[in-house]
């Protein structure tokens, strides 16, 4: 899989209107995650987001401020894209075969794009096979990566269950099985008893487990 590596300071200004802006996904438990991601920002950018009279204009502000960051210092991104790129030339393959072997299946995909982005929250589109990660840190940014391809293996191969499920069970279910590949995460608080469950038990295969939390989401 070729992972191509961009930033967009559209695609980043997006981060801030989804996220922080609005809030424009599942929460899973996570409480007043909008005022901590804005509580992260530099004061003239939470000043920015929150004195917009409406959608256009902090999309408008925060896409000015963005590009006055970049432009101050365009190596910083630029140097953190070659860095990454090169990392994922060593290690890139491993990631993906580590999945490939959680889920006993190969990855469905050629191409991903991974779009930094300067936010502290890491949206992905599956449609458009893309996802953000952190502008600046290489383990952060690996993480995220083996988190979000994990996402999109788990649509690509269990996206029957979302009829079943419903469709925030079924984000529920696909987020709590990064349990599996990223162990260090602590996850969403909504996720825990599924965490708790997968983890009281060897499983025989990913499958198993999969079907095992499906179940007890419809208990
Ligand atoms: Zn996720």
């Amino acid at each position: 899989m070729d992972l191509d590596i961009k930033y967009s300071i559209e695609k980043d200004t997006q981060t801030y209107i989804n996220f922080v802006y609005n809030f424009k996904s599942f929460k899973h438990g996570r409480i007043d995650i909008q005022a901590i991601l804005l509580s992260k920002l530099e004061p003239k950018l939470q000043n920015i987001i929150t004195s917009a009279e409406n959608e256009d204009a902090a999309y408008k502000g925060v896409f000015d401020y963005l590009t006055q960051m970049y432009n101050e210092n365009p190596k910083l991104i630029e140097d953190s894209i070659s860095k990454l790129k090169t990392t994922w030339e060593k290690v890139g393959a491993n990631i993906v075969y580590f999945l490939e072997f959680l889920y006993k299946k190969p990855f469905p995909f050629e191409r991903v794009t991974a779009y930094l982005t300067t936010n502290n929250i890491f949206p992905y589109n599956y449609e458009q096979k893309y996802f953000y990660a952190n502008y600046k840190y290489i383990s952060s940014q690996l993480s995220t990566a083996k988190h979000e391809l994990n996402h999109f293996m788990f649509y690509y191969y269990y996206g029957s269950l979302k009829d079943k499920l419903g469709n925030e069970k079924y984000e529920l279910l696909k987020e709590a099985v990064t349990f599996f590949s990223n162990p260090d995460q602590e996850g969403k608080p909504n996720e825990l008893p599924l965490r708790e469950l997968f983890k009281s038990k060897l499983w025989g295969s990913f499958d198993e487990a999969v079907s095992a939390g499906a179940k007890h989401l419809l208990e």
